[in-house]
């Protein structure tokens, strides 16, 4: 595949409501795409960054400045040292630095070049079977979980709306946002309505272990009767032997997110007795390939793991829910229908009733994003390969 073009695309789309965690509240939701051109076909990728980004993720503004610049030119590179040929999706990640906007950016064009292998017909024509999810007699459906956010009015009742709003999107799996002073009463007024729902509670780093009078093992073991799943990153991102203390203290697994910043991370954490649970997020982690081999590694440690979201529109969805059917991904992922988060969702996503949903089966990693939302497009930026 003889490279010609790189394109940027950012649509400026918004969340349906404001969406509060521990560590902030969501409303925009700008999103990027990369598109690859080449002479055999067309290969989209979606940047997972967010408008402000997280505590260990950078801001969308950061990764459009390296996908324009830095990043486009290294595969322009890697293609003319190649005769003009694309690298193969397999060595796109190595071409970029462990920065966290570099590991984005590669994200975002390995999921592209990925994308143009599928539908060049280089490699299997579905996403999952590029990646080696076993088939399955069901499509290979995948369970369906969702995520809902630490209501403005701290209001139990809305907290249990949300969820009842979530399972009837098709959800049998459901995440809420708690912090410090927002923990035992949302999960109990949930898990009172929703006696067997298989529910985790996401805490975004917001406690502090060993604080007088506000420790955090006493607060969350408050919790150990509810039958969460796992309690994620009740403690700041980087500490793992607090993270790994904490975990001997609670009845509930704990599961690691904010902390997962790369494969090693992944393995350091599974090391130090700090990581049960691992929510592996493919954008942050430098791509769908890293996750893939971040989840083979939870599965050789025993530990569970799940494909974590961040508000992705259908297209990156599409490649989470084909990723999610390899044999490491233990608990429903982030999988929701963006219909229920996204104002408008320009790519098409499969239906989620019933709990689960079946992975788009290709060509390609999902349809391309429909050209009417991209005549809308904010910001275009084109890098020809000849240049
Ligand atoms: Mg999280």
């Amino acid at each position: 595949m003889k490279l010609e073009a790189i394109e940027l695309y950012r649509l400026d789309l918004a969340l349906q409501g404001p969406v509060g965690t521990a560590a902030g509240e969501h409303r925009r939701r700008p999103v990027a795409f990369v598109k690859v051109v080449t002479d055999a076909a067309v290969g989209w990728g979606e940047c997972a960054a967010l408008s402000g980004g997280t505590a260990v993720d950078p801001p969308l503004a950061a990764v459009w400045e390296q996908l324009a610049g830095p990043a486009a030119r290294r595969l322009v590179t890697s293609a003319r040292a190649r005769g003009g040929h694309v690298p193969p999706a397999a060595q796109v990640a190595r071409l970029f630095d462990a920065s966290p906007p570099g590991r984005m950016a590669a994200a975002a064009l390995e999921m592209a070049v990925l994308d143009a292998e599928l539908r060049a017909g280089r490699a299997t024509a579905s996403l999952a079977g590029r990646l080696g999810v076993p088939p399955a007699g069901d499509g290979g459906r995948v369970p369906v979980g969702a995520m809902v956010g630490i209501p403005a009015d701290r209001r139990a009742e809305a907290v249990v709306e949300a969820v009842a709003a979530a399972v009837s999107g098709g959800a049998v799996r459901v995440r809420i946002k708690i912090e410090p002073g927002w923990d035992v009463v949302p999960v109990r007024a949930v898990r009172a309505a929703y006696p067997d729902l298989l529910l985790q509670a996401d805490a975004n780093g917001s406690y502090r272990l060993g604080s007088e009078g506000d420790d955090a093992a006493e607060r969350l073991s408050a919790l150990d009767g509810a039958g969460l799943a796992c309690i994620e990153q009740p403690l700041p991102p980087a500490d793992l032997p607090a993270l790994a203390r904490l975990s001997r203290r609670l009845g509930t697994p704990v599961c690691l997110d904010e902390s997962l910043t790369s494969l090693r991370r992944v393995t350091d954490a599974l090391r130090a007795g700090a990581c049960q649970v691992a929510c592996l997020k493919p954008g942050r982690l430098g791509g769908l390939l890293a996750a893939r081999r971040a989840q083979q590694a939870c599965r050789d440690a025993g530990a569970g793991a799940f494909v974590g979201g961040f508000f992705e529109t259908g297209f990156a969805r599409s490649a989470h829910a084909a990723l999610a059917g390899l044999p490491g991904f233990t608990l429903p992922g982030d999988l929701s229908h963006p219909d229920g988060y996204l104002d408008a969702n320009p790519v098409a996503y499969p239906p989620t009733a019933g709990g689960s949903v079946r992975p788009y089966g290709g060509p390609g990693i999902a349809p391309p994003p429909a050209p009417g939302a991209l005549a809308g497009a904010g910001a275009a930026v084109v890098v020809p390969a000849g240049r």
